[in-house]
């Protein structure tokens, strides 16, 4: 097509660059339509053919498929490829929009975001400095501001969108290591590399903290090591009494307490650590004190449960994961810090980049206070979501996801086949089917193959996760649209394959 058409010699240009057509620019607005357009139209048809969270398919049987596609066989048009991606993804994607998915931390978006992403993408502006982005900047530092704001933060807060909860809480346990190691050894991480004491850092979490915390103080040099575990009270939240003796032991074993990061929302459970006792705790203790709430953000959206969150305006740092509870596509999270001076930390001023006297002259580079460059226009997305739905529309959706949660919490209390382990401040319940009348299965047997027969029938999804070596199932209720009728029909079909595993085995 790219030398002759009808014995036509066509541009120039177009001989010079053969598929000229697919780059975004004004000469190929009909092309960006028409690829827009497909884009939609399968999203529709994955909308209107998905009858259940999930397909069932196997990896091997999936893995078949693939086998004879050779990425470097000549272009195919629009048609084959929409058919080729909706059968090796679309078609057995899991439906985080669907009733019955009630498995991960994963929400349904909101309409007002989706449409965000195509700007996104599209225009494709990066965050690291203004010179890359200018409005986009400007508009990303007012949803921060936004967020200090309902942290309860003052005006000396300041944060920074990030990939993800892993890296937000990876920034927290960054800026308390240097951070204590230049107040109290007068030692310049950034610059120096880490200190000989390094190695007897502490950092303190319940054991029931997210994983990114120990991986954390690894990529930190800190070694897992460092990471000491606090047990959890009956309902899993951190029990401030055992941290306080842990901090003592610590120290009168020539450690050096240096963290600690509360859980606002545990991913297993949702609940909150006891934040004001820890606070206090932290002060004492001179430690810096990290609130991971990526889940548990969703709280400073309702005003009916806001106060289950109180304390957390008391940290140094914040983790908030808007793609986890904020109705946002992944990716879309925050790092906030109660006092921006820490972000100089972390600071490089690189003179292609951001070269110091930017900041003399006032021109915001948001990639001061950021572990990436290059850097999506998340915000953009919580932008539209906050003007069209507010945070008050939001807040319904919250409200109605953990009265959801707390009627099955009571459903399952009441039924002789389950054992509940927690009642959850947010929409996490662990729990398993235990109808066993002769006491001879093991229930964690039982519960593992009812988790994966229901993967592979696929028509309502639960996680699962090992409290004291005990394989238990796990309800994350996440859409609004999940209602205690759909919570009834998985507990059904969970009696089911409970019941044909007793009569089998
Ligand atoms: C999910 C989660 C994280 C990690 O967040 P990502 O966005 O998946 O990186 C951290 N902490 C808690 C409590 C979480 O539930």
């Amino acid at each position: 097509m790219n030398t002759l058409i009808t014995g036509q010699l066509v541009s120039e240009k177009e001989s010079l660059f053969p598929n000229l057509e697919n780059l975004f620019c004004d000469i190929n607005i009909q092309e960006y339509e028409n690829a827009v357009h497909r884009a939609k139209e399968s999203v529709i048809s994955f909308l209107e053919e998905t009858n259940q969270p999930f397909s069932g398919v196997s990896p091997r049987e999936l893995r078949k498929q693939f086998e004879n596609i050779d990425l470097n066989d000549p272009a195919i048009s629009y048609d084959e490829v929409f058919d080729e991606v909706t059968r090796l993804y679309i078609k057995h994607a899991v439906a985080f929009h669907h009733p019955k998915y009630t498995a991960h931390l994963n929400c349904p978006v909101v309409i007002p975001a989706v449409a965000a992403e195509m700007l996104i993408s599209s225009i494709n502006s990066s965050l690291d400095t203004w010179d890359q982005s200018a409005g986009g900047t400007l508009m990303e530092q007012k949803l921060i501001d936004w967020t200090c704001g309902e942290i309860g933060f003052g005006s000396s807060s300041d944060g920074i969108f990030t990939s993800g909860g892993s890296q937000s809480n990876l920034m927290g346990m960054l800026l308390a290591r240097d951070h204590y190691a230049l107040e109290h050894f007068n030692h310049n991480i950034k610059k120096d590399g880490l200190p000989e004491q390094a190695h007897r850092f502490r950092i303190f979490v319940s054991d029931a903290a997210h994983f990114s915390i120990q991986k954390s103080a690894s990529i930190l040099g800190l070694g897992e090591q460092a990471v000491v575990k606090i047990k959890t009270d009956r309902s899993f939240r951190m029990n401030s009494v055992l941290l306080e003796d842990a901090v003592r032991k610590e120290i009168e074993n020539g450690n050096i307490p240096i963290a600690v990061a509360a859980t606002a929302g545990t991913t297993d459970f949702g609940n909150v650590d006891p934040l004001t006792n820890i606070a206090g705790i932290a002060k004492q203790y001179k430690l810096w004190f990290h609130v991971d709430a990526a889940y548990g953000c969703a709280l400073l959206l309702t005003e009916k449960y806001r106060h289950l969150i109180q304390g957390i305006e008391q940290a140094h740092s914040v983790t908030v994961d808007y793609h986890k509870s904020f109705f946002q596509p992944v990716s879309s999270s925050g790092f906030i810090l109660n006092d921006r001076k820490y972000f100089g930390l972390i600071t490089h001023y690189a003179d292609y980049l951001n070269p110091k006297d930017h900041d003399e002259n006032e021109i915001p580079n948001q990639v001061n206070k950021s572990i990436q460059t290059t850097r999506r226009f998340d915000a953009l997305k919580l932008w539209f979501t906050l003007r069209i739905i507010g945070k008050k529309g939001l807040g319904t959706y919250i409200d109605r996801i953990i009265h959801t949660a707390d009627e099955a919490a009571t459903l399952l209390e009441n039924d002789p086949n389950f054992e509940l382990l927690n009642r959850s401040d947010l929409s996490a319940l662990v729990f398993r089917y235990s109808a066993d009348p002769f006491k001879t299965f093991d229930l964690s047997r039982i519960n593992t193959y009812i988790k994966s027969q229901l993967y592979k029938s696929g028509n309502g999804l639960v996680a699962g996760t090992k409290v004291n070596g005990q394989f238990y199932l796990k309800f994350t209720i996440l859409n609004p649209l999940t209602t205690i009728e759909d919570i009834k029909s998985i507990l059904n079909t969970i009696k089911q394959y409970g019941n044909e595993y007793i009569e089998v085995n």
